[in-house]
């Protein structure tokens, strides 16, 4: 009897860690339902690239056949760019980094990485590559070592660790806790700030060292002074790898390889920084409404979206 119970509750106990985990995923992507047809090629291969171009060529997806929410969207990634994405709320921006960690795949159109579509990569390999800092962070309720660890490599340890968290610019504040790295933290520890949270986001892409990054308006709770210091950090950790950036306030895509801007599920404008100040169109726009507000008050959180 005992022989029988031992793997099935060993079995149990792998299937909660499994839910947890995917949920975890589904919540930091603030999803509801994650596609359950997205599955592993049979003859799938592994991602192994530290700088790749991505393309995306004339991608349509909705959630639902109703609702088409890209719709013909081409973009390119040359390996190591930064490319950034703006636009409203809604329009499509978050959407491109889940299709792109493929929480879906797309309804026509395709998405590559290095010259292949990303579904003939595994998976795992797919998603060992992209690190993501996303808008809200999910914390587990265990250390500050253990969420920073959380997806590294099994072999990151601790000087690496503190590493990603002097990088992170969270040393300081590590330093204040009672019981430093070790301090519990999440809904039945210590409750984090927005910003601290997110700088344990930060911690955890810089640890992961993947060769893929997605900022997901990553800066968005930080105050002024917080966000330039972590946007150095960041422009550290993206000179080796390729990075999308969707951006909250402009002032931290001026230096991308390329901005584009979407609306509405279409790209309207995209260029550097100088080009689209100059075209005069919806960027230059949403550059002078932030000019406006940043003038106002300087401390205030302005908001592209
Ligand atoms: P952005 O990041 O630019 O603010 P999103 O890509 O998150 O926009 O969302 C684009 C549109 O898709 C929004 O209208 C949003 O309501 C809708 N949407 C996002 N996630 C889902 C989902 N899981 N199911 C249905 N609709 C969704
Ligand atoms: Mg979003």
């Amino acid at each position: 009897m005992l022989q029988l119970f031992l793997p099935l509750s060993a079995l149990g106990f792998v299937y909660r860690e499994l839910k947890k985990a995917m949920a975890d995923v589904a919540r930091m992507f603030a999803l509801t339902d994650i596609e359950p047809g997205v599955t592993d090629h049979p003859d799938a291969g592994e991602l192994v690239s530290s700088r790749p171009e991505i393309v995306f060529d004339d991608v349509y997806f909705g959630y639902t056949a109703e609702r088409p929410i890209l719709r013909g969207v081409s973009l390119t990634a040359a390996p190591g760019a930064k490319i950034a994405v703006v636009g409203h709320s809604g329009a499509g921006k978050s959407t491109l980094a889940r299709l792109l960690f493929r929480f879906y795949d797309v309804d026509h159109g395709q998405l590559c990485i290095d010259g292949r579509d990303i579904r003939e990569y595994s998976l795992a390999s797919l998603r060992a590559a992209i690190g993501v800092v996303p808008q809200d962070t999910v914390l587990f309720n265990d250390t500050i070592e253990y969420n920073i660890a959380y997806g590294a490599p099994e072999t990151a340890d601790r000087a690496a660790i503190e590493r990603a968290a002097r990088l992170a610019h969270l040393d300081a504040f590590i330093a204040r806790l009672p019981e430093g790295m070790a301090t519990v933290v999440g809904e039945r520890g210590l409750k984090l700030s927005g910003g601290e949270k997110q700088r344990i986001a930060i911690a955890r892409a810089i640890l992961k060292n993947p060769a893929i990054l997605i900022f997901d308006e990553a800066t968005s709770s930080l105050d002024s002074h917080a966000e330039r210091a972590i946007t150095e950090a960041l422009a550290e950790l993206a000179a080796d790898h390729t990075t999308l950036v969707i951006a909250h306030r402009l002032s931290t895509v001026v230096d991308a390889d390329r901005i584009v801007v979407l609306d509405d599920g279409r790209v309207v404008e995209q260029g550097r920084h100088a080009e689209l100040l100059a075209a005069g169109g919806s960027y230059a726009r949403m550059w002078q409404l932030q000019q406006h507000d940043a003038e106002r008050d300087p401390s205030l959180d302005t908001r592209a979206c």
